[in-house]
């Protein structure tokens, strides 16, 4: 059960200690997009979000939006962030994880994956042994294609609290 559980669980992206992450040793931050950063139906970023990216980026960390929706959805993010993307990044694959950590010339403890879905965000990181932080989805309206992995996600949550492995909404650093 352990490939679900992450490292680091907040309620939001503005929740999580970046600094501690940094004393860590975390240089580079992998965020989802989807459900993490905005709803599935919003397609420019807003004020709060701008201002936390460029704070990161002022505290030297590089961040990348790791996705795996296409390039057309993840354009304006890109553009107005001002961030390096990946796309289709078909997590909890560990590909693009792997591409990402040689394009950078980064190690594993030298990354973490930000992001709002167990079965992919944070099974895809937990494999290739970087840093996993969960945040709570932004919207409980999922598309209808991410459903499936929704209700099995429910179904492992419900055996995570079972054996006290991990609840949802009991946050940890
Ligand atoms: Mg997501």
């Amino acid at each position: 059960m352990e490939k679900y559980i992450p490292d680091v669980y907040q309620k939001s992206i503005y929740a999580i200690d970046y600094t501690k992450l940094m004393e860590k040793g975390i240089k580079c931050l992998l965020f989802d997009v989807d459900n993490t950063l905005a709803p599935y139906h919003i397609k420019n970023v807003n004020d709060k979000l701008l201002e936390l990216f460029t704070q990161l980026k002022e505290m030297g960390f590089q961040v990348v939006l790791f996705s795996n929706s296409g390039k057309k959805r993840l354009k304006p993010f890109k553009e107005e962030l001002e961030v390096d993307c990946c796309a289709n990044a078909r997590k909890p694959n560990p590909k693009k994880f792997l591409h990402v950590l040689n394009t950078y010339h980064l190690s594993e403890n030298e990354v973490a994956i930000i992001g709002d879905q167990m079965l992919t965000d944070i099974v895809g990181g937990n494999r290739v042994g970087i840093t996993t932080v969960l945040v709570n989805p932004i919207s409980l309206k999922d598309p209808f294609w991410t459903r499936p992995g929704r209700s099995r996600e429910k179904r492992i949550m419900k055996k995570l609290r079972d054996r006290d492995l991990f609840v949802k909404g009991r946050y940890y650093e």
